[in-house]
């Protein structure tokens, strides 16, 4: 992995499954971007993500490429396959370890997460190091009660001193899982992910 060349002072880091991508990704990742002035958003597409290493998740090479459709008409975000490129289960700690080599060391690194992946914070790889390396912007999320959210980031804050913003967007009620089930059961999709998004679906027969 090469140095970037080009220094960046803000960089959000939007981690997923993303089987498949949809607005509820996109529409947190683009309102964080502005909100806190981040130069770009790196989506970054989990290898065999840890808490779902036991479920059956579509080949990378569509999550990969799905993510590249939905993201191409932003010109501020990117796509790297930096979790792709081993075997291996995906830890979040050991992707930020590589960002900070790619980039400048003065780069802020932001993590965009919804407020159901925040509060499972504790159990993620080595997170007292991850909260040194990282800051966290979580975006609210349909279905999470709000004093729980806010429960969890301040135990996080007093327990590792971690660095945990809260953002309230407009709620979307989306989710790859409702997705997936809705292709499974013959109904649309629609408007619920980019178009491009969703004919990469059907012409490749996922989620069947
Ligand atoms: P699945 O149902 O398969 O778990 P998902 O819709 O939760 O899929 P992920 O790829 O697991 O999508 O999520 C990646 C990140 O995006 C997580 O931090 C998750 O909390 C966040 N996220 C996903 N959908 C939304 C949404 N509708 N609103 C806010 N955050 C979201
Ligand atoms: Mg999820």
């Amino acid at each position: 992995m090469n140095k970037s060349s080009e220094k960046y002072s803000k960089i959000g880091i939007m981690g997923g499954t993303f089987d498949p991508i949809h607005y509820g990704h996109l529409v947190i990742a683009e309102q964080i971007r502005c909100e806190y002035n981040l130069e770009k958003v790196i989506f970054i597409p989990a290898g065999i993500p840890p808490h779902k290493s036991n479920l059956c998740v579509t080949d990378s090479k569509h999550r990969y490429l799905m993510t590249l459709l939905a993201t191409i008409t932003n010109p501020h975000f990117e796509v790297s396959k930096i979790e792709l490129e081993s075997n291996k289960i995906s830890y979040t700690i050991h992707t930020i370890e590589k960002l900070k080599k790619i980039y400048h060391e003065d780069t802020e690194l932001y993590f965009i997460t919804g407020a159901d992946a925040i509060c499972e914070l504790d159990t993620w790889k080595d997170v007292k190091r991850l909260t040194q390396l990282c800051q966290f912007i979580a975006a609210t999320r349909p279905g999470l009660k709000l004093s729980h959210v806010d429960a969890k980031i301040k135990e996080f804050q007093n327990k590792y001193n971690a660095l945990i913003r809260k953002i309230n967007l407009p709620a979307l009620a989306i989710s790859s899982t409702d997705i997936r089930n809705r292709v499974k059961e013959g109904q649309s999709i629609k408007y619920l992910l980019p178009e491009s998004v969703e004919y990469y679906i059907y012409k490749n027969k996922l989620y069947e």
